[in-house]
């Protein structure tokens, strides 16, 4: 894919409109947008309702101009996937599919916690109240922990985390919304890590999100060395950086000392793999539809309903009425990008393998973290399965395998 490829005329028509919604009258749209998503957290769910209600109306009064632009998007489309991602979609799909079940009963119960008579879609990105509140602990200490966290699983951890500390490698700043993110303060140098300022105290449910971080800055660190100044692939850019999480939620899960919160941290985790195996699945086939109906011709707004309720009920388990996520989701309406939300499912899932692979055969030596590494420096996914050793295309019950760990998280006691 040329960088340089000019950006889609479909595409910037998109992003005006977007630019162009407003959620209240006076308000900027930026400013007001930013309330609207701490609505969403919120732990009244009468607030989330109202912030659901604002979001969605707006949005949804643009729906002709959005299904017009989608139209036209689709039809610009290549539908070689194969070709892009060096895998069929399909197994994935169906591996994810076979998940769904424990996820439905496991936001059921989130649903119960958070004072929702079921699931809703408002309710995603809602967090448990005092989800692992206990026992904050200063900046200090948490790396500390962090540090015998990632040790028992990677060996190298705690040299890593303190390396950090030492190197004054993480940051804390004034962010109006919580935006975790790593940046290179100095041209060429090593990347840094910037926490909210809510991070001088650290919760246990805090935990993932700071080894997230770090795991973006340990996987920058090799990549200077392996690939001095070249892109990291799309499809691993998280990848690292969510083994890290991983390996933390797996301390967590098993730690005696947050047994008692484990339910309510495992509740408020949900959100990620709500949208992970539910959310992106259900894109990437409401995107394969949309793609074909446009080949075939017009493609009015209700056809486009229409898919998107089958496509979405199937996923969710309820009926998706009053959502916007077809009109949000970006990827959807850049003719470059043909299933786009594709990469993070891809990069997801080697994550979750990596994890399972410490689950099964305990800790990763540093020689086995440096060649996954280096595996994934191409952008291409089978390219990727071929250094490891894999030659015959995934089948549904590998990807299913890969998902186990998904599965013991949220399965019953
Ligand atoms: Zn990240």
């Amino acid at each position: 894919m040329n960088e340089e490829e000019k950006v889609p005329q479909v595409y910037e028509e998109y992003l005006t409109l977007c630019r162009s919604i407003k959620y209240t009258e006076a308000a900027d749209a930026g400013g007001a947008a930013a309330d609207l998503f701490a609505g969403l957290r919120a732990p009244d769910p009468v607030c989330r309702s109202r912030a659901w209600g604002l979001l969605c109306g707006a949005w949804s009064r643009h729906r002709p101009a959005f299904a017009s632009l989608l139209a036209r998007a689709c039809g610009k489309k290549s539908t070689d996937v194969q070709a892009r991602f060096g895998l069929d979609p399909a197994p994935l799909l169906a591996a994810v599919g076979d998940t769904k079940n424990i996820l439905h009963r496991a936001l059921r119960r989130k649903a119960a916690r958070i004072g929702a008579d079921g699931f809703r879609f408002c309710d995603i990105w809602a967090r448990v109240p005092n989800a692992g509140n206990t026992s904050a602990m200063p900046l200090a200490a948490a790396l500390a922990l962090l540090g015998d966290m990632l040790e028992k699983h990677l060996e190298g951890g705690k040299a890593f985390v303190e390396g950090i500390s030492a190197g004054q490698r993480l940051h804390l700043e004034v962010q109006t919304v919580d935006c975790p993110h790593c940046c290179t303060p100095v041209p060429g140098g090593p990347v840094h890590v910037y926490m909210p300022v809510r991070f001088k105290d650290v919760r246990p449910c805090d935990l993932p999100s700071l080894a997230h971080e770090l795991g973006h800055a340990m996987h920058c660190d090799l990549l200077d060395k392996l690939a001095p100044g070249k892109p990291i692939s799309v499809v691993f850019l998280e990848t690292f950086s969510q083994l890290l999480e991983g390996m933390v939620w797996l301390e967590l899960c098993d730690g005696a000392e947050f047994r008692d919160v484990r339910e309510d941290m495992l509740l408020d985790r949900l959100t990620e793999e709500t949208l992970d195996l539910l959310l992106f699945p259900a894109l990437l086939e409401f995107e394969g539809r949309m793609i074909h109906s446009a080949r075939q011709g017009a493609l009015p707004l209700e056809a486009v309903e229409e898919a998107y309720r089958e496509i979405f009920s199937r996923w969710f388990g309820v009926s998706p009425e009053g959502t916007w996520f077809w009109m949000r989701t970006k990827s959807l309406y850049d003719p470059r990008w043909p299933f786009g939300d594709l990469t993070y499912l891809l990069g997801r899932m080697v994550s979750l393998e990596l994890i399972q692979r410490i689950r099964t055969r305990g800790k990763m030596s540093r020689a086995e973290y440096c060649k996954a590494v280096e595996d994934t420096l191409s952008s291409d996914f089978s390219g990727y399965r071929l250094k490891q050793g894999r030659t015959s295309p995934m089948q549904a019950a590998d990807w299913k395998e890969i998902l186990q760990p998904v599965r013991d998280m949220f399965a019953e006691e």
